[in-house]
């Protein structure tokens, strides 16, 4: 297969890509540090709601990472933008309590707040949960999921995302919730701003054949799939969307892109 060209800046998931559960992959974080060597632009992109932003760059780092702060794209920071927006809502977050201080700037309201606010609670999910949320949502309120994962890559294999919980409050309410994280093309927009490189010359790179490959090229970026995390031998066959090039490993990126600074599409 010749080398993917044309690719000045990157946009790479971390779970399943970087690392599975605490385990780094073997060869990314050398591919990491070549990036960052070279200075090729790049951002992180994940959809994990279960640490800020912050503490998601210390993991990094701990696990050995040259990544820095600012280039960690996370679905809680987009969210607390998106609710600042809209000026000072009451909400419902839904979240771990680790991630609770992010969101101290907008008042708690348990019986009708303007937002219910969806993050990873992990084993948390319970039927009186869902009966108040769904409450909620009767009495007014709008769903916002910050990302609608279907599945992940735990320990054990693969497990159930937050996806089926937002896609059970969307059915029985009849609304839709906002999804914040990818694939939506707001999350893909706002780092793209930050690389400040139009879509056509930016890989996504991830190892959900949906929400990263399909929708990064729904953003019109190019989509690059890693055999890691959540991988499943033969997915792309029935997927949407083809993605552009398939490496068994991030720690193959330099044998499939030819990634040149500056270097024109
Ligand atoms: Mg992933």
């Amino acid at each position: 297969m010749p080398k993917m060209t044309g690719i000045r800046g990157l946009l790479i998931d971390l779970d399943g890509v970087l690392y599975v559960a605490d385990t780094p992959v073997p060869g990314a974080g050398e591919v990491i540090a070549r990036l960052t060597a070279q200075d090729i632009p790049r951002r992180y992109l994940t959809n994990t709601t279960t640490r800020t932003a912050a503490s998601v760059l210390e993991k990094l780092q701990h696990l050995g990472f040259d990544v820095r702060a600012g280039e960690v794209f996370s679905p809680i920071t987009a969210t607390v933008q998106f609710l600042k927006n809209q000026g000072q809502p009451s909400i419902n977050p839904v979240v771990r309590d680790s991630v609770l201080p992010e969101f101290a700037g907008f008042p708690v309201d348990d019986e009708r707040p303007d937002y219910v606010v969806i993050g990873d609670i992990g084993a948390a999910w319970s039927y009186p949960l869902i009966n108040r949320i769904f409450a909620q949502l009767h009495a007014g309120a709008a769903l916002i999921a910050m990302h609608k994962n279907k599945f992940f890559q735990g320990e054990d294999g693969l497990q159930v995302d937050i996806g089926a919980f937002v896609a059970g409050l969307e059915y029985v309410s009849g609304k839709q919730a906002q999804v914040i994280g990818k694939p939506s093309r707001s999350f893909f927009d706002l780092a793209l701003q930050s690389l400040q490189l139009p879509a056509s010359s930016v890989a996504m790179i991830g190892d959900d054949i949906e929400t990263d490959v399909g929708g990064g090229k729904d953003a019109g970026m190019h989509g690059i799939l890693v055999r890691t995390g959540k991988y499943r031998q033969g997915c792309e066959a029935h997927a949407a969307h083809k993605p552009d090039c398939i490496m068994d490993t991030l720690g193959d990126l330099f044998d499939y892109v030819d990634l040149r600074r500056g270097s024109k599409a």
